[in-house]
């Protein structure tokens, strides 16, 4: 798959695109350039908007808009995550999530074509409904829960899932909905943001194309806008990085540089805000103010069957509905260790009132909650005594 730093080779542990390494050896190691003497392990970001090129171009680094270094390191350790000890994957970046989703979408449909997107996923989704119809091509929506876009697939040429759906949690059957698809013909394209590669991997759940904001978890710190495609198809792919360069959607060098070194850290967040998030999931069960609750790692959440099937950690997103917009507002404010403030995926907590942005189909008093890396005992408390607080 790629030629990075393969330490296995003096038997004391395995390389970082070895499916046999452990997610956590993986994603320290994951894109690291061959060892030279006097250099360091992950080389810092290359800032350059052109190369030096004498002569007939042959390849390699020529323009910024193209190619960077810091790119290639990046998406290398994208690829070992998402499709470890995979030949043929392919994995380009972008400047957003956004970025990333609209090659996909706009390098693979013309007019003419139906496309079948969820119809409770990411919120700009409805904005990108709007300009992929103005461009003739027709589109359908269908629920994540209960595979209902099964049900919308004949004649499609490209199925978008987004599981778990961001904000409401629900989860599909990847494997089921990419086999349908495939057997009509239409590619898949799976929004793997919530999870991230450490919670599921849809390329081996048989999807074509797996897409991510590298925005909220992957990165993990609130402090770098990102996005990444990594594909099968090589024709599909070829389209994919063909959009990047005419559009330029392409991330800075310190940007990319800033994610590959957060990357190392990866398993450790996931692993903590993953059991933290439960932990909170399973004390907000106890509360008679909070209904709706959902965390697709609760045993008796109705995603879990599928989830358990697919996922192998369940994500630090946890949802839930207080009884009034009021009640939501006050209990945001009595928050001390979570801060009020949309994305998720960070080492410190966030929660927001999610009807404030008109977007999502959620009631007034819907919170959604991301679980950041403090202590699971202060956040539990926290999250505890502001809902008392904002009782009265
Ligand atoms: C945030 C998000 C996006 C968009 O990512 P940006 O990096 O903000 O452009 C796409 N899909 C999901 C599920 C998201 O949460």
């Amino acid at each position: 798959m790629n030629d990075s730093f393969a330490p296995g080779q003096d038997g004391t542990s395995a390389g970082a695109g070895d499916p046999a390494a452990g997610d956590g050896t993986r994603a320290v190691r994951a894109g690291l350039p061959e060892p030279v003497k006097y250099e360091p392990t992950l080389p810092g970001p290359v800032f350059a908007a052109h190369f030096h090129l004498p002569g007939d171009p042959t390849g390699g680094y020529a323009y910024g808009r193209d190619e960077n270094p810091t790119w290639t390191l990046l998406e290398r350790a994208v690829g070992e995550l998402e499709a470890p000890g995979r030949d043929g994957v392919e994995t380009l970046v972008f400047a957003s999530g956004m970025a990333a989703i609209s090659a996909v979408l706009f390098s693979q449909l013309r007019a003419g074509d139906a496309v079948v997107l969820p119809g409770d996923g990411y919120q700009v989704l409805p904005l990108v409904r709007a300009q992929l119809e103005a461009y003739g091509i027709e589109v359908r929506t269908a629920p994540t829960a209960g595979d209902a876009q099964l049900d919308v697939l004949d004649g499609a040429r490209l199925l978008w899932i987004e599981s778990p759906s961001n904000p409401g949690l629900d989860v599909c059957d990847i494997r089921r909905l990419a086999d349908a698809a495939h057997a009509r013909g239409a590619l898949v394209a799976v929004d793997n943001t919530l999870a991230t590669p450490l919670g599921q991997r849809p390329l081996e759940l048989g999807a074509d194309f797996a897409v991510a904001s590298g925005t909220k978890q992957l990165t993990g710190h609130g402090d770098v806008l990102l996005g990444y495609v990594a594909g099968t198809d090589a024709g599909a792919m070829g389209a994919v990085r063909r959009w990047r360069k005419i559009v330029g959607a392409i991330p800075g060098p310190m940007e990319a540089w800033l994610a590959h070194r957060s990357i190392a850290t990866l398993q450790l967040r996931v692993e903590r805000q993953s059991a933290t998030a439960l932990a909170v999931a399973e004390a907000l069960r106890g509360r008679s103010e909070v209904t709706g609750l959902r965390y697709p790692g609760l045993p008796d959440d109705p995603s879990h069957a599928v989830a358990a099937r697919q996922m192998r950690r369940f994500g630090c997103v946890v949802s839930f509905t207080l009884p009034s917009r009021e009640r939501a507002d006050r209990f945001l404010d009595a928050l001390r260790l979570v801060d009020d403030a949309t994305s998720f995926g960070g080492v410190r907590s966030t929660a927001e009132r999610r009807g404030r942005w008109g977007g999502d189909a959620v009631p007034e008093g819907f919170v959604r909650l991301s679980v950041g890396a403090e202590d699971p005992v202060d956040l539990v408390a926290d999250v505890l005594r502001a809902l008392d607080e904002s009782a009265g």
